[in-house]
């Protein structure tokens, strides 16, 4: 039998020169960067997976896009084509738009929470979580419990457990809880799609007690290649289908663009209700801008409408999307490197909490192990542990998270199948000499999602 290759439904027509840096260069930005890779200059960074947020690269037609964009203060020809392709692709007739997903998140909690409430969900988002607690509520955790063990092949570990969310229901009452924040393609979990059973299922535990399902849709698109994938019923349908009948369990979605729309910045808040969406344009004004561009430019709209529509116009995009990512995924396996199963939608997340055995996690047992690849071969990555899990507020401690990864998100569109065997080996090459790396310790920790900012010193000096 031949072999049969998929290759990107793309073709370069600019490209952005990088270089490899020295390892003595090495040495010195990661300790100036306090070994926290967030406070790495770009040019000191060779390979970048720290996000695939916001670094996606735009085809020529949504470049196209920003010349045409219309910068009108009101009432902005971009703004109505916004509106509808998030009509037409997502199925949400209100649209606020937004400087990016946050701005949604702390549109929605202000509109909707009360101090006191209770906001269950499938695994908690950094900024998803700090605006709902901003609001004066509490998240609490409904997900299945095999999203917590990185070696589970759960098809759907981003599912809800709908006997844990009854009991939160059954718990606090249902005039306490405002929402149900549902995230499709659950980042933290290492982007692991729920089911379109599991949505419908939670959609309708939720309409019986009169609770609204606000759906985090920002990697969307991804659950939908994994649905279409993995769940029987699914195999002929078209991913724009299948985004279309997710959306369809809900009340309403935030969104960050920056992620499945292949722009660089932008975001919205869509809604069915017009009332709440009333609501929310009151706050709009306020915190972001007017109601027709949000926290946007015309030509930034312009794009993402562009972009929204080219996401699902094949379903090539995005079978090439994660095609790649599981290729990164299935080569790191083969060399015998631990990393969360099955390969996620946006990233392959080492576990390092098996890597690094050797590190207690209150010496950050991720964070040291994403400096330690970037010393090697200036790729970076990003910690999702302990440090990403900030502290309780109630009795200070941090919060220890059963999942202690390091995220090597891949941008969308943007570098090749060679560079991500560049960094199969370097990651190989870390594995090997782990036990030379030490734990870490804070030289400076800031209140609030720490994890950007915070800065570190090796416990003892590394061998590494
Ligand atoms: C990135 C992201 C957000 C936040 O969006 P920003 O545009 O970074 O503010 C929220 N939820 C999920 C799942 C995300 O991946």
């Amino acid at each position: 039998m031949t072999k049969r290759s998929w290759a990107e439904p793309w073709k370069i027509k600019m490209v952005e020169p990088i270089a490899m840096t020295s390892r003595s260069e090495r040495d010195t930005a990661i300790a100036e960067a306090g070994y926290n890779t967030f406070l790495l200059r770009s040019d000191d960074v060779y390979i970048d997976l720290l996000t695939d947020s916001g670094t996606s690269a735009m085809s020529d037609h949504q470049w196209a896009g920003l010349m045409v964009g219309d910068e009108a203060y009101a009432g902005s020809r971009s703004f109505h084509h916004l509106t509808e392709a998030v009509r037409d692709i997502y199925g949400y007739e209100e649209l606020i738009p937004t400087h990016q997903g946050r701005g949604a998140e702390h549109i929605l909690s202000q509109i909707l929470i009360e101090p006191g409430d209770v906001i269950p969900g499938n695994m908690y988002f950094t900024t998803t979580k700090f605006h709902q607690e901003y609001a004066g509520g509490t998240f609490v955790d409904v997900i299945i419990d095999e999203a917590h063990d990185p070696s589970s092949d759960h098809p759907f570990k981003g599912n809800v457990d709908l006997a844990k969310l009854q009991g939160v229901i059954d718990a606090y009452g249902a005039a306490r809880i405002p929402y149900v924040s549902v995230e499709t393609n659950v980042n933290m979990a290492g982007g692991q799609p729920m089911s379109m059973a599991n949505l419908r299922a939670t959609f309708e535990l939720c309409s019986r007690h009169g609770i609204l399902v606000m759906l985090d849709a920002t990697r969307a698109l991804e659950n939908a290649w994994f649905i279409k994938q993995r769940e029987a019923g699914y195999e002929t349908r078209s991913v724009a289908e299948i985004l279309a009948e997710i959306c369809s369990y809900s009340d309403g979605a935030t969104v960050s663009s920056k992620k499945d729309n292949l722009v660089n910045i932008g975001g919205f808040l869509a809604l069915r209700d017009p009332v709440l969406a009333q609501e929310a344009r009151a706050l709009l004004v306020a915190f972001e801008g007017l109601h027709t561009y949000g926290g946007m430019s015309g030509r930034d709209m312009e794009a993402l409408a562009r972009g929204i529509r080219e996401m699902v116009a094949t379903d090539d995009h995005v079978a090439a999307r994660v095609g790649q990512v599981e290729y990164l995924g299935n080569n790191l396996i083969k060399a015998g490197v631990p990393v969360v199963h099955p390969i996620g939608g946006h990233g392959v997340f080492l576990d390092a909490r098996s890597i690094m055995s050797h590190i207690p996690q209150s010496e950050f047992p991720a964070q040291a192990l994403a400096a330690a690849i970037y010393l090697d071969s200036g790729v970076r990555s990003m910690e999702r542990g302990v440090v990403s899990a900030g502290r309780d507020p109630e009795t200070g401690d941090h919060h220890y998270p059963q999942l202690e990864l390091v995220r090597l998100t891949i941008p969308r569109r943007v570098y090749t199948q060679a560079h991500m065997d560049v960094v199969t080996e370097s990651v190989f090459e870390v594995f090997q000499h782990r036990e030379a790396i030490g734990g870490l310790r804070f030289t400076y920790e800031p209140e609030k999602l720490r994890f950007f900012q915070a800065r570190f010193e090796p416990v003892q000096p590394w061998e590494f």
